[in-house]
């Protein structure tokens, strides 16, 4: 099930603490209410990314920058022991780490809290300093959790590199300026981040089609729009192929995009074959939200194969 010839993948991107409290109900504003559970873990969208996609077999380097407290030296070892290169992982002298307060509902829906920390000090001149790694990858991998400059910038120099690039556009922000992007291989949104990014309403298939189309209009590869449990769509200039859900009991849906991308990018790096890829996405992605918390619901490729048999 998983490809023999296993690809490098960079991650230009964050990596955060992951601080889950599971809950009954959110507090109203001023009130107190018990919560059953709580965990922490490693994540941020980079990091959970590059930490799929290794899990699976990829070759994997991440570029982030940690803070210099006890979450930077936690994040720098978990990223090492899923055998991620870390040369280009930088402690930030006087800052905090990034940390992600999460909130999980019984239904398994969350909400995120994010505070960047260090990763706000990722910027384009460390992209410059990791060139040779970056260039050397088969497929770069980034989110919109480091600065937009830095994104910008990874993406036009991947592109004179010719090396194909990634972005999750998460967290988006509306005054995303698409032609920055024009160089970039495949933009994955979901459905609110591309309603945001292309200003378009993304209500019904034809609208989410139409939206996706807009940005290719304006010079990105492809877009794949993830839909949750309804499953995500390639869209390209030759037309939409929906990429179908696998039905689960979802425990957890946190991480479940950054489990998709990961795949995504390992299967694609191994095979160069984009909907076969986004099929084997879709059913890692949902064998992730079977599970609790973000990285450690990721399947290693024997868990993956015994959930696709
Ligand atoms: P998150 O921010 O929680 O990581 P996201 O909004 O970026 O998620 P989604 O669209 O929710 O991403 O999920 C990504 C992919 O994961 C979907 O396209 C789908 O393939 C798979 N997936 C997510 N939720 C489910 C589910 N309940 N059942 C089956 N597959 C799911």
């Amino acid at each position: 099930m998983t490809a023999s010839k296993p690809g490098r993948i960079a991650v230009v991107g964050s990596n955060m603490v992951d601080l889950v409290t599971y809950i009954t109900r959110m507090p109203a504003p001023g009130e107190t209410i018990e919560a059953p559970d709580f965990e922490i873990g490693c994540g941020g969208k980079g990091a959970n990314q590059a930490v799929a996609a290794a899990k699976l077999g990829s070759a994997v380097s991440m570029v982030t920058k940690v803070g210099d407290d006890i979450f930077g030296e936690n994040t720098r070892r978990n990223l090492a022991q899923h055998g991620i290169d870390i040369r280009h992982v930088e402690t930030v002298a006087g800052k905090s780490s990034g940390v992600a307060p999460i909130f999980v509902e019984a239904s398994g829906e969350n909400s995120i809290l994010i505070v960047k920390g260090a990763n706000a000090a990722l910027l384009p001149a460390d992209v410059d300093a990791a060139e040779e790694t970056l260039r050397a990858a088969d497929l770069i991998l980034m989110q919109m959790e480091v600065p937009r400059e830095t994104v910008i910038h990874t993406v036009r120099r991947a592109a004179e590199w010719g090396v194909r690039t990634i972005l999750n556009p998460a967290p988006a922000a509306a005054d995303l300026n698409v032609d920055d992007l024009r160089d970039l291989s495949f933009l994955v949104p979901n459905e609110s981040e591309l309603a945001l990014i292309s200003g378009l309403p993304t209500g019904s298939e034809d609208e989410i089609a139409a939206a996706a189309r807009s940005l290719i209009e304006r010079g990105i590869g492809t877009v794949i729009v993830t839909l949750g449990g309804r499953g995500a769509r390639l869209v390209t200039r030759a037309g939409v192929v929906p990429i179908a859900p696998v039905r689960v009991t979802p425990v957890d849906t946190t991480g479940a995009g950054d489990a998709f991308i990961g795949a995504f990018a390992h299967f694609l790096a191994a095979t160069g074959e984009v909907e076969g890829a986004l099929a084997q996405a879709a059913r890692y992605a949902a064998h992730s939200v079977t599970g609790r918390g973000t990285q450690k619901s990721y399947a290693t490729p024997e868990a993956f194969e015994a959930f696709c048999r």
